[in-house]
């Protein structure tokens, strides 16, 4: 070991000096082995046959489009058309993590009432947050969709509560630039209706109320 290493040392020092490999001093200690055989019958150096390269298998990206239709159940009505066209649209609008979060989204003909006797009659949208399951009246388009993702987000990001909670309270106080006038009904309810407007129309949001767009930027950046 310590006699070959005395070699190489060496032959790296001839190297600087300017001895090359076919200029009378061997080649390198390592091919040594070969070099005889080199000389005598001029081969050439052994080929390297590369290994045959086993594909990469890249893992199926699904991208949030295709993720939220699987999760989707879209029964055969009239609106089945449109509730395809807004299952495409909050994919393109909200970002992929959050449609991730969503783990079912049903479409029915009617929540509330006698279908739901738990709901108010006229409910558009609700959430089961437990089994973050929204379920959404089938005439019902992308913000009610984006409006119910809302709530499965906010429930995940408590840090969130305060800030949105003191937002809330202060424009209670002026009653004015809330999004919507749902968006008047508790601190939840505010944030939905902003979360949806924001990923919607965010330019018109900026103008509308710069408090809540600021406030839906810091909730952005923290969202995972
Ligand atoms: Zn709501």
């Amino acid at each position: 070991m310590v006699r070959s290493l005395q070699i190489l040392k060496e032959w790296i020092a001839l190297q600087r000096r300017g001895y090359h490999k076919h200029d009378g001093f061997p080649e390198h200690p390592v091919r040594v082995g070969n070099h005889v055989a080199y000389f005598q019958r001029n081969i050439t150096a052994p080929v390297k046959t590369p290994k045959a390269s086993t594909p990469r298998t890249q893992p199926k990206t699904v991208d949030a489009h295709e993720m939220l239709l699987e999760r989707a159940e879209i029964p055969d009505s009239k609106h089945a058309e449109a509730n395809r066209r807004s299952i495409e649209r909050v994919a393109k609008i909200l970002p992929k993590s959050h449609i991730r979060k969503v783990r079912g989204l049903q479409f029915v003909s009617l929540i509330g009432g006698d279908a739901d006797p738990s709901a108010p009659k006229d409910t558009m949208g609700s959430t089961d947050l437990q089994k973050r399951v929204i379920t959404v009246r089938a005439d019902q388009g992308a913000a009610t969709i984006s409006h119910e993702i809302g709530h499965i987000l906010f429930d995940s990001m408590p840090e969130l509560w305060m800030l949105n909670g003191d937002l809330f309270e202060e424009m209670t106080g002026t009653g004015k630039g809330f999004t919507t006038l749902y968006a008047q009904e508790n601190a939840m309810e505010f944030f939905c209706e902003n979360y949806q407007f924001y990923y919607r129309q965010p330019e018109a949001l900026k103008k509308r109320n710069p408090k809540i767009y600021n406030l839906m930027e810091w909730f952005f950046k923290r969202a995972k």
